[in-house]
């Protein structure tokens, strides 16, 4: 990465390509849209060596995405970590055995899974998602990691939402996150 491109930069720079989608999927919510950012392979791959820099040297032995687009984050973060990649599904999709979390929504409820044999006791862990709201998911899944013995090193998060106040869901665990609204 150039080193000359600050956070600061970088966060304006993918403020401008993400896309607000208002209404959806229900109505007063404004989506945040990552796609055109996937699809800007210079930004992209900015952005990637950029959380990748964050936690280069904390020891970081597995990257866990969430479901779905967590995914498209955390593997190449993983790669650029030289870190292995777990991860977390919805409830029935994972086909060894697993352990679950469930956790609330804005109605009802969800469950999210990992394989029981992901994370061995001791090892660091960092989650990767593209967006904290309510902080529910992202705290649900370090206490799936605490329940298997490994650490939270950190939770990466591409866009934080301030105003929902999901960083104090999080509690000590270290959380960066690039894109504030
Ligand atoms: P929460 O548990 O409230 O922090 O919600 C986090 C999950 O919902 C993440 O997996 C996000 O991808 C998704 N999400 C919540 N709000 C938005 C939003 N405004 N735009 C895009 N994704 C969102």
């Amino acid at each position: 990465m150039n080193q000359a491109i600050t956070a600061g930069d970088l966060e304006a720079r993918l403020k401008a390509i993400i896309r607000d989608v208002p209404d959806f999927p229900k109505k007063g919510i404004i989506f945040k849209d990552i796609t055109p950012l996937l699809a800007d392979p210079g930004a992209f791959s900015e952005m990637i060596r950029h959380f990748a820099a964050q936690f280069k040297g904390a020891g970081i032995t597995k990257v866990l995405g969430i479901e779905a687009r967590g995914f498209l984050l955390a593997a190449p973060i993983a790669i650029e970590l030289g870190a292995g990649l777990i991860p977390v599904r919805k409830k029935g999709k994972l086909p060894y055995k697993t352990v679950a979390a469930t956790y609330a929504l804005e109605y009802g409820t969800d469950t999210l899974e990992m394989h029981e044999d992901a994370v061995k006791a001791g090892e660091k862990v960092l989650i990767v998602d593209d967006v904290l709201a309510t902080g529910g998911t992202a705290a649900a899944v370090c206490a799936l990691i605490e329940k298997l013995g490994g650490k939270v090193a950190g939770v990466a998060m591409m866009i934080e939402l301030e105003f929902l106040k999901g960083r104090a869901k999080l509690g000590d665990r270290p959380l960066y996150s690039l894109i504030k609204y």
